[in-house]
Order: structure tokens, then sequence, then C-alpha cells
């Protein structure tokens, strides 16, 4: 996702910086402690996907539920 002003990706918390969707983090909506329950906390996020990330999103922005389980999906196909 790329705002249409400057061109840039944009990088919000509570946006999965892969598909620009609600990532649901319970961190990144409260903006509360690091403490919350959040789903982020019991999924693994496969290196694989961190990797497409700019940089500059990465240990930003959670990955969302539906980019980490299109990943698996997809790499359950493949077997
Ligand atoms: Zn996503």
């Amino acid at each position: 996702m790329f705002d249409t002003e400057s061109g840039q990706p944009v990088l919000e918390a509570h946006r999965c910086p892969l598909c620009g969707k609600p990532n649901q983090c319970v961190m990144a909506q409260s903006g509360a402690a690091e403490d919350q329950p959040c789903w982020c906390r019991s999924e693994t996020f496969p290196q694989a996907l961190i990797d497409r990330l700019p940089p500059a999103a990465r240990h930003k922005a959670c990955i969302c539920r539906a980019c980490v389980r299109a990943y698996h999906q997809s790499m359950q196909e493949q077997q």
C-alpha cells in the first residue's frame, strides 16, 4: 500500500505492511502496554514473510493474520 501523495509506503502500526488491511494487533490498536494479549503473540511469523517487507516496516507493524495464513497455505500446496 502506498500513500498517494508522497508515494511512500504507508507505515501504520495497526495496518498490515503486506496488504494494508488492519492487522487487528491489540497492542497497535490500543497503543498501550506491551503486555496486552494479542493473537500475534501466539502466531509464528515466517521469516520468509518478514523478508518481503521493506526494512522500514520490519518490527513496526504486525503482518495480519490473513497474510500469515495465506503464506502457510501456499507452503502446504507446494508439498
Ligand atoms: Zn496482511
